[in-house]
């Protein structure tokens, strides 16, 4: 058995990368987890619900698509009824999405990246307020940005406006009365499946030189490392941190490199 019992969450996203890290790092600060992905992750997202199991917390498996509203509601209130309510949502899913020039993204393309990466943010964060709302006894809201999303990346038309839209600084204006704080994690370069995955050669190699030339450290983090960061902001410990974008990565900039 983990530390003592903290409450409850859903991590989306969670059958791999930084969504499992940080469902592991939950399950071992004293959380019951529910981790959520898509139905064509079964096999993934059920060995990490054994592994929140293994940690000695409870578990659940949600298969749901977060762009979809009625997934999203419905996710929520299996997790009310099987594990007695909500104190933490990561909304961690993220997709980069094709391509990404500006010359060649269709007006498709920029709306399944919009419909994952910010209606499935916002649907996941109104639920979660919802249902914490009512319970009366606080709550974390925490979701996944990017600092794509603040500087601007080329070759990520859609990806980059979408995580830009997910700072929701007004949502933590509004829920602040209600003891529950929202903020949002802004991963640097992370080795994950989405790295490993970016759609073109042109993407791949870009994102590989501004690595290893431009972040402080000269080289990525591990899921790991994020999710030491999203378990701070899902303590008692954070309460007084709200509506910020945290940002922890040692992610730096060409002048970085002209200092060197
Ligand atoms: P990942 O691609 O490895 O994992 C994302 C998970 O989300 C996958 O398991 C996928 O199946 C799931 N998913 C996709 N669409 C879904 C949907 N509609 N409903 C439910 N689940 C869905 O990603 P990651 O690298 O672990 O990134 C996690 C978050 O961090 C994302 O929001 C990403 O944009 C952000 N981020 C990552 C990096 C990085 O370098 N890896 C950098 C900046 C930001």
């Amino acid at each position: 058995m983990s530390s003592e019992f903290k409450g409850i969450a859903i991590v989306t996203g969670a059958a791999q990368g930084i969504g499992r890290a940080i469902a592991l790092r939950l399950a071992n600060d004293g959380f019951d987890v529910a981790v959520n992905d898509i139905p064509a992750k079964k096999d993934q997202l059920d060995t990490v619900k054994q592994e929140v199991n293994a940690a000695g917390r409870r578990a659940l498996s949600l298969y749901a698509d977060v762009s979809v509203d009625a997934d999203v509601k419905g996710m929520v209130d299996q997790v009310v009824q099987e594990l007695g309510g909500l104190d933490v949502m990561v909304a961690n899913v993220g997709i980069p999405g094709s391509d990404g020039s500006v010359l060649s993204t269709s007006a498709e393309d920029w709306d399944t990246v919009f419909a994952i990466n910010t209606r499935g943010m916002f649907l996941c964060y109104k639920y979660a307020a919802v249902q914490m709302v009512a319970q009366g006894r606080g709550g974390r809201i925490i979701g996944a940005c990017s600092l794509v999303g603040k500087r601007g990346w080329p070759l990520a038309v859609h990806y980059s406006a979408s995580k830009f839209a997910l700072i929701f600084g007004c949502i933590a204006l509004e829920l602040g009365k209600h003891k529950i704080t929202v903020n949002s994690y802004a991963p640097g370069p992370t080795n994950t499946p989405l790295l490993q995955a970016l759609p073109t050669f042109a993407q791949r190699v870009r994102y590989l030189r501004y690595i290893s030339r431009c972040t402080a450290v000269g080289h990525a983090g591990e899921p790991e490392d994020i999710a030491a960061a999203v378990a701070f902001l899902a303590s008692k410990e954070a309460h007084f941190v709200t509506g910020e974008l945290n940002i922890y990565y040692q992610w730096g900039s060409t002048e970085i490199k002209r200092r060197r």
